[in-house]
């Protein structure tokens, strides 16, 4: 994926300004930087969310930039939203949610249980259930949402957007709440998704420690503005970096 110099303003505030970075195929990418840096309205933008003022985002081939945002699900980019609002439902069944896009058969085919549509959908339940198991929510396939602990609801988000089959994958904040353990399962569940899956990964994480040890390549965001951009270790020492996230 390909950000070239985005800009976005929201009633006299500009969220960002010229912002561009580059999301290597199969890399995991962490996008950092203070509070109200601009990093989930980069990810509104990227996902068809927001539209910018002025830039562009190219996904391979295609431009992204005007499009809707099932258009861009379509085409391979899946994300994750920041806060979490499911609360209906078995894991599996918000899982088949994620793969309704995928569905061949139409709605009134599927309501009448014809066997094409019948068959298309236990092809989906499979998927959806190797899935759950990549993220390790095998166990809890057939159990409500409501009854699962934070951080396996924030696994249901995950697993979500990989049943679209996304070649990108924008995870907003994956461990935020979560304890020490969690945090260190969910970064081993990334690691696995990308190795698994062979996709990109581009990920919006506050946890410095965490993108160090997950992340191929950073890009800072400070005030809407690219602060810095590299690997983690170049990143790290950055005095940009340093000044923004310790306020010196
Ligand atoms: P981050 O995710 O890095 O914490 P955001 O992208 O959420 O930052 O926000 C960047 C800036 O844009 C903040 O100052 C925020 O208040 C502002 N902002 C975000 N969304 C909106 C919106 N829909 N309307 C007005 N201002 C917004
Ligand atoms: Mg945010």
């Amino acid at each position: 994926m390909r950000v070239e110099d985005v800009t976005v303003r929201f009633a006299g505030l500009t969220a960002l300004d010229g912002v561009g970075f580059t999301v290597e195929p199969g890399s995991i990418h962490a996008l950092i930087g203070p509070n109200g840096a601009g990093k989930s309205t980069c990810f509104n933008v990227l996902s068809g969310v927001c539209r910018p003022a002025s830039g562009s985002v190219h996904f391979g081939d295609h431009e992204l930039t005007r499009l809707r945002p099932h258009r861009i699900a379509a085409l391979g980019v899946a994300r994750t939203f920041q806060n979490i609002v499911m609360t209906a439902g078995t894991v599996a069944d918000n899982l088949m949610l994620g793969r309704h896009v995928l569905t061949r058969a139409g709605f009134a085919a599927t309501a009448l249980r014809l066997p094409s549509a019948v068959r298309e959908q236990r092809v989906h339940r499979e998927r959806a259930r190797e899935i759950a198991e990549l993220v390790g929510l095998g166990r809890l396939f057939d159990t409500p949402v409501a009854l699962l602990s934070y951080g396996d609801r924030k696994r249901v988000e995950m697993a979500r957007a990989l049943c679209l089959e996304p070649r990108l994958l924008l995870l907003d904040e994956p461990v935020a709440g979560m304890n020490s353990a969690e945090r260190q399962r969910t970064a081993e569940t990334v690691r696995a998704v990308r190795e698994e899956l062979g996709l990109s990964v581009l990920i919006v994480e506050h946890d410095m420690g965490l993108v160090m040890r997950l992340a191929d390549a950073v890009t800072v965001l400070d005030f809407g503005r690219r602060i810095a951009d590299g690997a983690p270790d170049e990143v790290r020492h950055d005095p940009a970096v340093l000044r923004a996230y310790l306020g010196t």
